[in-house]
């Protein structure tokens, strides 16, 4: 039997799926050592202000270099670690690192206020004390609480009493940022969300994905840049023919979205953005920040201080080049 979704159940055997499975095992038993042997790294993705095209922040993304499969991405072994419990320790070293990272920033670049954005395991939140590890980690690292983002999704806060609550009360009290993650994926309940310490949505990149073009080739790929064709006039009317109309739809409950979380005064990001249209589309509804590929991709600690650097807001320099500093 398999443990698949953390329940036992009877599956027929089937080898391809034996094999995938003893795989799965082994990366589960495998966590610990891993994270004793220094084999888990972070990556930084920068978070893009749509209003001034300057990089605020970036998201931790927490990537295993694993001496066999090389390197694993946190689909394959997050799921792992929250069902074995390694989460925690693993989150903590992530929270830890990526909290002296921002530190770093902060010192490289004083008045730019970098913040860094940390996801959070449910587990983590159910099943230790989150609240003495981030003080911990804040106290030891020496960055200001003020420049930590926490993301939890809003499955991870669904459940039985009132744990999750008390904990986001006490992170928001200690001045960290707290963030829904993959926001429009599930109860989506913004009356409930604007009862609780929250201070940001992330939109899932499902929203974005139809935000394209529709003068232009209906693919997305990475870095797909055709020329925006979309006025920059907030009034231009929205294509709504053919491809158009599904864009239309997604355009209007984001816009909807961004007003409604505005008028609850939290600030909105997007993430899952590809190309120069989306990122064009996405500012117009006002949303506040975004992140994807358009801008940069995942990747090591130096490539976001060199965008910082260079006041720029994507990877390849071409986009807005406003010095950030002077
Ligand atoms: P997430 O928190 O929603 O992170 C965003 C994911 O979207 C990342 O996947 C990122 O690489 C990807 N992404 C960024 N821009 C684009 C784009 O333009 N297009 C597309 N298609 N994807 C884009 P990644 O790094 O594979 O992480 C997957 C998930 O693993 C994360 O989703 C998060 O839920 C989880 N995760 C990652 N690091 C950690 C961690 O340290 N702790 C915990 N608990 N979970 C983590
Ligand atoms: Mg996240
Ligand atoms: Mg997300
Ligand atoms: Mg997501």
């Amino acid at each position: 039997w398999s443990k698949a979704d953390g329940r036992a159940r009877w599956t027929l055997y089937d080898p391809a799926r034996g094999a995938h499975q003893l795989t799965t095992q082994r990366l589960a038993t495998a966590l610990r050592p891993a994270l004793e042997r220094g084999e888990f790294a972070v990556e930084y993705q920068p978070l893009v202000g749509l209003a001034d095209g300057l990089v605020h922040g970036a998201e931790a993304l927490v990537r295993w270099r694993h001496p066999r499969y090389g390197t694993l991405s946190p689909d394959r072994f997050i799921p792992l670690a929250e069902e074995s419990g390694a989460i925690v320790p693993l989150g903590k070293w992530v929270l830890e690192e990526s909290c002296r990272q921002a530190r770093q920033w902060l010192a490289e670049f004083p008045d730019l206020e970098m913040f860094i954005s940390v996801n959070l395991a449910a587990r983590q939140i159910w099943d230790s004390d989150v609240v003495a590890d981030v003080a911990d980690v804040l106290d030891r690292t020496g960055l200001p609480a003020r420049l930590l983002q926490l993301e939890i999704t809003e499955s991870a806060l669904l459940g039985p009493g009132g744990r999750p609550l008390q904990a986001l009360q006490a992170l928001a009290d200690m001045g960290i940022r707290i963030a829904i993650d993959d926001f429009g994926t599930g109860y989506s309940n913004l009356s409930y969300l604007s009862r609780l310490p929250v201070h940001v949505l992330k939109l899932d990149g499902s929203f974005i994905e139809s935000f394209r073009d529709p003068a232009g080739p209906t693919t997305t790929g990475p870095v797909t840049t055709g020329p925006a064709t979309i006025a920059s006039s907030p009034a231009a009317p929205v294509v709504a023919s053919g491809a158009g109309r599904r864009t239309d739809a997604d355009e209007q409950i984001v816009g909807a979205m961004v007003r409604l979380a505005h008028a609850l005064g939290l600030s909105v990001t997007a993430e899952g953005i590809e190309n120069e249209a989306q990122a064009e589309r996405l500012r117009l509804t006002g949303c506040d920040t975004a992140q994807g590929w358009y801008f940069a991709r995942p990747g090591d600690a130096d490539r976001v201080s060199a965008m910082l650097r260079e006041g720029r807001s994507r990877t390849d320099g071409t986009a807005d080049g406003r010095p950030v500093t002077g």
